[in-house]
């Protein structure tokens, strides 16, 4: 184990404890669906060498509240590409769907150590400090899918971008290395599942909603596709044209980084090796995907409140409370706004991005939010309307993006704005500013015809 890069990502737990088992090392993948920068994976390998013993990767299967069909199929897509690639590796790949921890435990006999992804989310984490605690095996936790250590950056919430734009910066040229994975030397063959009993235990899940296909693959090659595709032919024109609805110069990496089929350090390498960091476009998009993804990952682990109103910045609430009896001029519930039934046009044009795709575009998510804002009655019952529908629609839902985009809406990491209706101080969005920035027919006529293919 000689990589800088993956020493600093182990977060050590219980390893002080000693396995009476040692038939196999256990992987118990989260969101490192991937074997490219994998760096739970190159521990576990590595572990599983150095004891010559066979690995076990691992991953439970669970239905969690409002996700959908769409966001399933995308992962099991992954999931079946994963299985092929750790088999050709000599490790051993299995599923099962399960109710609750307690199920996924008896996984763990036999196991002389376990690997484990870290996760941000308080569900990922109290399955992480569940794990630690009830077994009795050594565990190591792996920050997998952030470019840098979480503590690495601040040690404490950060409340604006700028405040760590510079470090980020700063230190992004010591993250740039290569990857390299072994195969398993002992690939023995103590797990035999069939791709058929996978497909049974995702048929397992049940879903209220059946949303539409996505025109997205999950799954590694995809998000390498994206990635070759974005470095090709669109990077060069970020900075200019990546915030127009009706132009397609985002990477469409967010899906694949929600659910670990591509680490961000691949695709900041990937890049570096045709684009100088000093590049203008180069920058652009490392503020996005460092900035501000990063930030959000500070966000929701330093912040208990992360999807709902109690996170924001106390101007913010003092400020919607002042105007919350304001006349709107439209009012809407949930369930129009769901079937996207409002009197606007490009709102109702990016819900229904959203429900058709899976994906809408970054632009339209901030006039998207901002718009429920100003109709709600409540802005707190806004608040969880706008992180039902993110969660259940959007592929990359569920994320600490989402989460932090959300309350960026309502005024998080933002400063307060000139005093206006409804909004308060917070920073207000309108179809005339769509307008005049960008040719919002193309919008328009993109969503339609996403109309007439479905
Ligand atoms: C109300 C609202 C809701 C959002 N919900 C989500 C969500 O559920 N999941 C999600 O991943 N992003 C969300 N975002 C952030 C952003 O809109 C998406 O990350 C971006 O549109 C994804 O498309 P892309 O990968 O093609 O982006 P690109 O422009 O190609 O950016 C590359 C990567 O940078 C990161 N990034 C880009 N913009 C942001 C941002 N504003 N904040 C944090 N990271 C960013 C993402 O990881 C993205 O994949 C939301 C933003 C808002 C305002």
């Amino acid at each position: 184990m000689n990589d800088d890069n993956l020493l600093i990502r182990i977060k050590k737990y219980n390893t002080e404890k000693k396995s009476e088992k040692n038939k196999h090392v256990l992987y118990w993948v989260q969101r490192g669906l991937r074997i490219d920068y994998n760096y739970s994976l190159k521990l576990a390998i590595d572990e599983a060498n150095s004891f010559n013993l066979p690995l076990l990767v691992f991953f439970s299967l669970k239905e969690i509240k409002n996700a959908n069909w769409r966001q399933y199929q995308f992962l099991k897509q992954g999931i079946l590409e994963l299985k092929e690639k750790l088999e050709n590796l000599g490790a051993n790949f299995f599923l099962k769907k399960v109710d609750s921890f307690l199920d996924d435990l008896k996984i763990l006999d036999d196991a002389s150590l376990v690997i484990v992804d870290f996760g941000y989310l308080r569900s990922q984490r109290s399955f992480i400090n569940f794990l630690i605690k009830k077994i009795s095996t050594p565990v190591y936790v792996v920050e997998n899918n952030t470019f840098f250590p979480i503590n690495l950056l601040s040690d404490k919430k950060v409340n604006f971008a700028f405040q760590i734009r510079k470090k980020i910066f700063e230190l992004i040229p010591y993250f740039l290395k290569k990857f390299s994975i072994s195969e398993v030397k002992n690939k023995e063959k103590i797990i035999n599942q069939s791709i058929d009993d996978i497909e049974k235990q995702f048929n397992l899940l049940k879903f209220k909603d059946k949303v539409l296909p996505s025109k997205f693959i999950g799954g590694e090659s995809q998000a390498d596709k994206y990635l070759k595709e974005f470095i090709e032919e669109k990077l060069s024109f970020y900075k200019q044209f990546r915030s127009d609805p009706g132009k397609d110069y985002q990477s469409n990496l967010s899906p694949y980084l929600h659910f670990g089929f591509i680490s961000p350090v691949k695709i900041v390498y990937g890049i570096s090796k045709h684009y100088s960091l000093k590049d203008e476009n180069f920058i652009s998009f490392l503020n996005e995907l460092l900035v501000w993804r990063e930030l959000s990952h500070n966000f929701v682990y330093y912040e208990q409140n992360y999807n709902n109103w109690k996170n924001l910045p106390k101007w913010s609430i003092t400020s919607l409370d002042k105007h919350a009896l304001d006349k709107r001029d439209y009012v809407y519930d949930l369930k129009h706004l769901e079937k996207g039934l409002t009197h606007d046009k490009y709102w109702n044009a990016c819900q229904k991005e959203m429900i058709l795709t899976g994906k809408m575009h970054n632009y339209m998510r901030m006039y998207w939010a901002k718009k429920v804002i100003e109709w709600s009655l409540d802005w707190k019952k806004a608040y969880q309307w706008l992180v039902y529908l993110n969660d259940k629609y959007e592929l990359d839902g569920r994320d600490p993006n989402g989460y932090a985009g959300i309350a960026w809406s309502f005024g998080q990491f933002d400063h307060p704005w000139g005093e206006r209706k409804i909004f308060g101080m917070v920073r207000y969005m309108n179809e005339k500013g769509l307008e005049r920035k960008f040719d919002m027919q193309v919008y328009l006529q993109k969503i339609e015809s996403l109309n007439k293919n479905s």
